[in-house]
């Protein structure tokens, strides 16, 4: 696009926005002098919808007047709640419907990923990881090599850019798969890296894992609601990730799981059980003998918490609305607006360090400053932007399509400049 630099041509932009409805469907922080925030860390915890309030309080009057009838005779009984949860979350990843769940939090589904996909021997029994993932992630990783018995030195590779590079070459990790894919049993990327901001080909490190007989998982915390995804098409074993961020579930809300239909049936997959993955028609006859439900639902472990579930149920119906298409759309251009203001300031104090062509990034530039402490973040925040800080060196700025305009992003680069030019 041609963008131009000035307000007048952004707010045109929000004019002329197929998306601009939505804003006004979320509840937008305020500061103290009453102005809105500029909001942009929907990448660390996405904004309230308003209709998230109604759907939680559906359940809490069942609840009230039902108690545990309300298992089969609320409105949604939730008995089956989560199923309703699963054929758009379904369509948000690229997955059929029996390849999802939703469960848990994200670190506890990594885990449990793990179990069932991190078998090691001592042939084989490497994980192959991205070098600064999360720490979640790598506190987990590193767990269960060490539960398994192995050394995490000898046993966790870790992808890190060439010198004087901030992000991967693919062809750098093909690569690596290719030479050391015999020992490893399992890749587990963040399919967008939280720090850089950088989205990795999904399909082809899958389709290179399977060449040299890994399993290959992603960590969607960043990728679910954000990239486009076809994990089902792109023959992923499995991917995990939370609802809290993207997906706009609130503070801790339930996560989800996919587990792809080559794996659902095969009874020889180890895993941690528990009685809501048995069969449902014989769940309450309380055998002792776990029979699994054949479907990602198999991995469950308890009941499902209805009330998170019923904010996640908000959103989701909200994604469903707008279809992924669309908020892929405004993302490419919004994100792409923010670039070119960022570029168009011309300061050799920050740098982006996210990739700049669409396919290699989401909703997310990530700013180095240079020969900085924090204090420009600090100056920012001040200002009522709500970004986010990465230590060391990084602000994380994700502009939303569902709720943030392309006058945020404007804002946002006239107060960068002015507090980098104080
Ligand atoms: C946000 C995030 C997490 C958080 O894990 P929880 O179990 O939900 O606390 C984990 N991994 C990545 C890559 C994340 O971005």
């Amino acid at each position: 696009m041609d963008y131009q630099n000035n307000l007048a041509y952004a707010k045109n932009l929000d004019i002329e926005d197929p998306l601009r409805l939505y804003r006004d469907k979320f509840y937008i922080p305020k500061q103290k002098n009453g102005k809105d925030h500029i909001y942009l860390c929907g990448n660390s915890l996405g904004l309230q919808p308003r209709s998230t309030r109604k759907y939680i309080e559906q359940e809490l009057n069942d609840w009230e007047k039902l108690g545990v009838e309300g298992h089969f005779e609320a409105k949604n009984p939730w008995m089956s709640y989560h199923e309703i949860l699963t054929d758009k979350m379904s369509k948000i990843v690229g997955a059929k419907a029996n390849e999802v769940v939703v469960m848990n939090s994200l670190t506890v589904n990594l885990h449990l990923m793990m179990v069932s996909f991190y078998r090691p021997s001592s042939k084989r029994y490497k994980i192959l990881i991205e070098g600064n993932a999360f720490p979640s992630d790598q506190y987990a990783v590193k767990s269960q090599i060490e539960f398994h018995g192995y050394d995490v030195a000898d046993a966790l590779i870790e992808l890190i850019p060439r010198k004087g590079e901030k992000t991967m070459r693919i062809e750098d990790i093909l690569k690596l798969i290719k030479e050391e894919g015999d020992t490893i049993v399992l890749i587990m990327i963040g399919g967008l890296n939280y720090y850089t901001g950088q989205a990795f080909d999904m399909k082809a490190i899958t389709k290179a894992g399977h060449e040299k007989g890994c399993f290959v998982g992603f960590d969607l915390a960043h990728g679910a609601g954000n990239l486009p995804l076809q994990l089902h098409d792109w023959q992923v074993d499995f991917a995990v990730w939370c609802t809290y961020k993207y997906l706009n579930s609130g503070p801790g809300g339930v996560a989800g799981c996919f587990v792809h239909e080559n794996h659902v049936k095969d009874s020889t997959i180890k895993r941690f059980t528990g009685w809501w993955g048995h069969e449902k028609a014989t769940r309450f006859l309380m055998d002792d003998t776990f029979v699994p439900i054949e479907s990602a639902e198999g991995w469950q472990l308890s009941n499902a918490p209805i009330l998170s579930m019923a904010a996640l149920h908000a959103s989701l119906d909200i994604f469903e609305k707008v279809g992924m298409k669309a908020i892929q759309n405004k993302a490419e251009n919004l994100t792409g607006y923010l670039e070119y203001l960022l570029i168009e300031l011309q300061h050799d104090a920050i740098e982006i360090i996210t990739p700049k062509n669409a396919a290699g990034r989401g909703s997310q530039l990530s700013i180095q400053v240079k020969n900085s402490d924090k204090s420009l973040f600090k100056k920012i925040t001040k200002k009522g932007v709500i970004a986010d800080w990465r230590e060391p060196d990084v602000i994380r700025v994700a502009p939303i399509p569902l709720y943030n305009s392309y006058a945020d992003v404007f804002s946002f680069v006239a107060i960068l400049k002015e507090c980098l030019n104080q």
